[in-house]
């Protein structure tokens, strides 16, 4: 280390080796400029590891550097460490030196998409700036990244960028170590770089009314201001956007997506305007205002001021959140600049296709949506959807992992870089995929439904893209259970010879312990997986379960009460099938249907063809067990008039039921069962005969979907505690999809902490199945390292 530390004038020389996200990222331009302030001399380039830096200098100049180095780190870069080492031969320099990077020991990273920085941002709005109203500008603190990438090493060459040659004013920039701008590889101006134009969906001319606009982009602020769709091409994706505030225009844009329920995302132009509607903490603001520049869901305020018109009802019906996002490209910036109100901003697809990248395919599929489109010709190569966050317990939560998260690596806890390339296939739904590599977990953005052909096929092209970008050449592969997953069968013809099966619960579990750094040789942990459906290891459903798992194996100790899903997967979709289910299995119906016959949901119940759904319950056709928590918030949500018929997207009843919850700290709990034969279950049945009593007596909505979670999460605590009888454990993972329910895991959380427990929940990766396969990835890693053997 420093041997001269009392004599701060000598001369020292040092090698500095940096670790973390430091390629790409403007940070040699700014070692070397620190370096210049310093008066070091020395050099710095790139290498396998990260960034090599050798200075010599006095030993005080050395200190001030790596000082500065820290605090002035460029805002995309992460220093992951700092290792320093006396250089005892150090070759003659004169002066300071970026030197030329040997490309083939580069560890190929790529990074994610970045909101446009400030500077950028100011430069589009000042008339002096050769990049006045340019819709493209970026530099290395921002702009586009893994979207535009289709091959390594990451160079303009192998970027959507390769066909816009640099204008001399650019190059110069791209080549001057002290320009922002410096190797960033996407740069462009008015001159060199992309455009945009506007075209009306008919294909008829615009007849160019609109005084007021400056261009193209521009006109897209009137035209959403009249009132219309426009179709706008981003970063990762083509949207559809329309005006928040204009009733109308939301409803239209609804029925020409044949989207009927699930909530539109909005942006707006900054943050006092989303502050006319939902409530923002400090954690909030900074996520908004993150690189990553995600949706952000926040709490809707009960009173707006009168001058500020409200958002449609239908952009989110029936929940008390709006997912809100800033402006993250330059184009935005520039259509919101005369926007005073939110605009919906939604991915450009039909219905559950992903979203739309390429021009012609969206001038086909979107032309009965949008009235006009707004295009560009930089090729989008990789479709990222916009993350979706929260903040729950001042901790952020991801809730989709996508654009300005993804592929940003995972570091796994110590042990794992023992492990050979494993490549995971997650799950069904809610896709995403994760390679390991050297202790490193690189989850891909999300993919969506693999039901969906479209999907599947945008699914297969990026797993090729990504063991292409990430020199990936998987030895081993972790896949699902379940043997109908289409990433499951997909997995199988890789033609590897090394595969994990690996539980659905199980590796939900995993995920959790692995982003919350818990050791390869950690004792067992008590994971409580619920969510909707997930293959169990007896061929049955399970979604409801309290295992006691290490990254190599499980005992599933307790479950859900396992329950018919009358009619297979229209239980999902027809909610009120497992209302139906869950009664017959508590109760007899003649006694019901004459106790409650004043009861609207058994009348409803009555109508139904019961004959039939009795034999099919009573012969298992096409009604499969499940220990479902999914099912029991929907069969909940469905007694109470909730998404009865029929639920558009998987988990509306239970979001809609949550959004009811009112008082909590006055309410009283509903009570469950624990039943310990064959393994411990938690029997619905008085819960059921307290939520019908309450139904009958006229007991509020509110009241009643308060008592159900506080009566779920004081049955799972008192399961906890019924299992801790028998086994040692000191860490329970609250994982699954609806562990999204910010009640009850608030709850679960509060009951368990009282119990001097360690909670363990998710913030990196999401609760659902789109974190599935960073769980996958631990378990095969873990089975693949010999236990005990380092
Ligand atoms: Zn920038
Ligand atoms: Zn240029």
């Amino acid at each position: 280390m420093i041997t001269n530390i009392n004599n701060p004038n000598l001369n020292i020389a040092e090698e500095i080796r940096v670790r973390g996200i430091v390629q790409g990222v403007g940070f040699r331009p700014t070692v070397y400029r620190l370096a210049k302030l310093c008066s070091l001399r020395g050099e710095v380039w790139n290498d396998g590891e990260g960034v090599l830096i050798r200075i010599v200098g006095t030993a005080e100049a050395v200190e001030t550097f790596i000082d500065k180095l820290q605090k002035e780190c460029p805002p995309l870069a992460k220093i992951e460490a700092i290792a320093r080492s006396p250089l005892s031969h150090p070759p003659t320099y004169t002066d300071f030196t970026i030197t030329q990077s040997i490309s083939n020991q580069i560890k190929t990273s790529i990074t994610p998409d970045a909101a446009t920085c400030p500077e950028c941002k100011a430069e589009i709005f000042d008339p002096f700036s050769r990049w006045y109203r340019y819709p493209f500008t970026n530099c290395t603190h921002c702009g586009p990244r893994l979207s535009i990438v289709r091959a390594i090493p990451y160079d303009r060459r192998n970027t959507s960028m390769a066909n816009f040659t640099m204008c001399s004013d650019c190059a110069k920039e791209y080549a001057d170590v002290t320009n922002r701008r410096f190797h960033a590889q996407p740069v462009a101006c008015h001159i060199c770089g992309p455009k945009a134009w506007l075209k009306r969906a008919d294909g008829k001319p615009i007849v160019s009314d609109m005084f007021s606009m400056l261009d193209d982009v521009d006109a897209v602020c009137t035209l959403l201001q009249r009132g219309e769709i426009v179709a706008i091409k981003g970063i990762g994706g083509i949207h559809l956007a329309c005006d928040a505030t204009n009733k109308m225009a939301v409803q239209k844009l609804r029925e020409r997506k044949h989207r009927y329920h699930k909530p539109f995302a909005l942006m707006a132009k900054n943050l006092e305007i989303i502050e006319k509607y939902c409530f923002i903490n400090e954690l909030e603001k900074e996520l908004l205002q993150s690189a990553a520049a995600p949706i952000v869901l926040l709490q809707l305020k009960d009173k707006t001021e009168e001058t500020t018109k409200p958002i449609a009802a239908s952009v989110a019906p029936n929940i008390k959140s709006l997912g809100f996002m800033l402006p993250y490209t330059p184009l935005h910036h520039l259509i919101l600049r005369r926007m005073e109100r939110p605009i919906v901003l939604t991915s450009g697809n039909i219905s559950d296709e992903p979203q739309c990248i390429n021009n012609e395919v969206a001038k086909d599929k979107l032309s009965q949506i949008a009235d006009y489109f707004l295009l560009h010709n930089r090729e989008i190569i990789n479709r990222v959807d916009d993350s979706v966050v929260k903040v729950v317990g001042n901790r952020l939560q991801v809730l989709r992992r996508a654009r300005g998260y993804a592929p940003a690596p995972i570091r796994l806890p110590s042990g794992f870089e023992e492990a050979p390339p494993i490549l995971a296939m997650g799950s069904e739904l809610k896709n995403t995929f994760c390679l390991l590599r050297e202790g490193e977990a690189i989850l891909s953005q999300h993919l969506g439904d693999l039901e969906n052909a479209a999907a599947l096929t945008a699914y297969r092209e990026t797993l090729e893209l990504y063991l292409h970008l990430f020199e990936h050449k998987p030895e081993a592969i972790a896949l699902d259970l379940h043997p109908e997953y289409l990433s499951t069968k997909l997995g199988k013809e890789l033609g590897v010879d090394r595969i994990y099966s690996i539980q659905h619960h199980h590796a939900h579990i995993a995920a959790c312990m692995a982003e919350n750094g818990i050791n390869l040789e950690n004792k067992p942990i008590l994971g409580i997986a619920l969510d909707g459906l997930g293959y169990g290891e007896d061929g049955t459903l399970w979604g409801g379960e309290f295992l006691l798992a290490d990254y190599r194996s499980y005992q599933r100790l307790a479950n859900f009460k396992p329950v018919a899903m009358l009619g297979g997967e229209q239980a999902i979709y027809q909610p009120w099938r497992n209302t139906y289910a869950h009664l017959m299995a508590g109760f007899n119906w003649d006694e019901l249907a004459v106790k409650y016959r004043e009861l609207e949901i058994v009348k409803f119940l009555d109508r139904q063809p019961r004959s039939l759904l009795n034999q099919m319950l009573a012969k298992r056709i096409n009604s499969p067990l499940a220990s479902s928590a999914g099912r029991l918030f929907d069969a909940v949500a469905a007694a109470l008039g909730i998404c009865r018929d029929s639920a558009s997207y998987e988990g509306q009843g239970a979001i809609e039921l949550e959004a009811l919850v009112d008082n909590i700290d006055e309410e009283t709990a509903y009570p469950f069962e624990i039943i310990s034969a064959p393994i411990f279950y938690l029997e619905p049945r008085p819960m059921w005969q307290a939520l019908l009593t309450d139904l009958q007596t006229g007991v509020s909505q509110n009241a009643i979907a308060t008592r159900f979670h506080l009566g779920l999460a004081k049955a799972i605590a008192s399961m906890v505690v019924r299992l801790r009888e028998t086994h040692s454990f000191t860490q329970v993972a609250l994982t699954g999809g609806v562990f999204q329910n910010q009640v009850l895991l608030e709850q679960v959380s509060k009951q368990l902490n009282v119990m001097s427990l360690t909670v363990l929940t998710h913030s990196l990766v999401p609760a659902n199945d789109g974190g599935l396969s960073l769980g996958q990835v631990a378990i095969a890693a873990a089975k693949s390292i010999q236990k005990g053997i380092k």
